[in-house]
């Protein structure tokens, strides 16, 4: 089955080069060039934002011609092979450029990974610079959009808002069992990373009138002038009526809430999570839901989402006993990945992913590029 998907997406690879011959009749001739990009796990959303923005963008370009051909497979050490004939690859959070992939890559031919979002730690960076792989990301699209998707969850959370909404639709009015939920007028509210998104949900705390603290490895001056005060990381997990993970995932976050720091954390403490799933021990959040310690959680990411998150499997059997346990337990809120997902967010990663292409194209590799995200040397 897999041969076979690779000869139809081969037959895809040779339509796609001899379509970009067509369209550029000095392909790679003289001083025109055609760059051909592989988008690995498309979807809808991605296919009908490139599609027609990329034809306006190429309109644009001299000398230039950006080809994009999709497939809705993850890149893994599997799917790497597709990328035959290929100059770049265009990635999305649960892709797996791992050392074996990036080498895989570089072996076929490809020098750019081009990351459609912000976060790339399922990209081995360090790989990608001993083999010569330029890797740009999108720094940012719409902070707004995480920091308010947040928000919007720890609300649902709070005021049992999915439960409420199901029981008025099937006609139960009353306030009984389980409706109550808390201010967050007066009450600490933690933020654990405190950058672009973290920044912009400081003030959207402030606005509701909480007791604003934050840890983070750099403070952030504006969420200092709009009176949040740093604390160390045990005093954010002893004082907080709510905590917000924000920090992206490196290996001094990864766990960062575990068994360890289960017992440190407030009786019932609300936590949200829009950054990246591992920065939660699924086992000590299962185990932090059962006694109570924890109160709740909405989460948008989840340690092992990959196998699921954007795939469709209603008519299909989870496997996965954590992600079970979690979708039925009535103290989770839980979406697959959509904190980015407005429409000034994608638009902001085509562009942006389109830019980053061709400012490659143009010359700008390795650490040049504007959007590098490989690692820098020592100073
Ligand atoms: P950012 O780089 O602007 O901010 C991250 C902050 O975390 C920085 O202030 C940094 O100093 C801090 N930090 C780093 N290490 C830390 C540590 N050990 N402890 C505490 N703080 C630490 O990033 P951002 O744009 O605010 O994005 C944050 C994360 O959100 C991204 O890394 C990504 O994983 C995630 N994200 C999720 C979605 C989504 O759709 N769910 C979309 C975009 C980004």
């Amino acid at each position: 089955a897999h041969l076979a998907r690779l000869l139809r997406h081969e037959s895809k690879v040779s339509r796609a080069l001899a379509q970009a011959r067509g369209s550029s009749p000095d392909d790679d001739k003289g001083d025109s060039k055609t760059l051909r990009v592989l988008c690995y796990d498309t979807t809808e959303w991605v296919r009908s934002g490139f599609g027609p923005a990329l034809m306006e963008f190429n309109k644009g370009l001299e000398n230039l011609q950006i080809v994009m051909e999709y497939t809705e497979d993850r890149l893994n050490a599997r799917s790497a092979a597709y990328a035959t004939g290929y100059d770049a690859v265009c990635t999305f959070v649960n892709d797996t450029a791992d050392s074996d992939v990036i080498r895989m890559l570089s072996m076929l031919g490809v020098k750019m990974i081009a990351q459609r979002a912000a976060g790339f730690d399922r990209i081995d960076t360090k790989a990608a610079l001993t083999f010569g792989l330029t890797v740009a990301r999108v720094p940012a699209y719409s902070p707004y959009a995480v920091a308010e998707h947040a928000m919007s969850l720890l609300m649902t959370l709070n005021r049992k808002i999915t439960r409420a909404s199901s029981r008025v639709h099937m006609s139960n009015f009353t306030l009984d069992s389980g409706l109550m939920g808390m201010d967050i007028h007066g009450k600490t509210v933690g933020v654990m990373g405190t950058g672009k998104i973290g920044g912009i949900l400081c003030n959207i705390i402030k606005g509701f009138g909480a007791n604003l603290i934050c840890f983070d490895v750099f403070e952030n001056d504006e969420v200092k002038q709009i009176g949040g005060k740093y604390v160390t990381k045990d005093e954010l997990y002893e004082q907080s009526d709510v905590i917000f993970l924000m920090m992206p995932l490196l290996p001094s976050t990864h766990h960062t809430l575990n068994m360890d720091t289960l017992p440190k954390l407030k009786q019932g403490v609300l936590l949200v999570n829009t950054s990246r799933g591992g920065l939660v021990h699924t086992g000590a959040l299962l185990e932090g839901l059962k006694t109570g310690r924890i109160g709740g959680v909405g989460m948008d990411v989840y340690e092992n989402e990959a196998d699921y998150f954007f795939q469709d499997w209603s008519a299909k059997q989870i496997e996965d006993p954590q992600l079970v346990s979690l979708l039925g337990n009535n103290n989770v809120i839980m979406t697959a990945h959509q904190a980015f997902f407005t429409k000034e967010a994608v638009d902001k990663i085509v562009s942006t992913t389109l830019e980053n292409l061709r400012d490659y194209a143009k010359g700008m590799t390795g650490l040049e590029h504007p959007n590098s995200c490989l690692p820098k040397p020592k100073e």
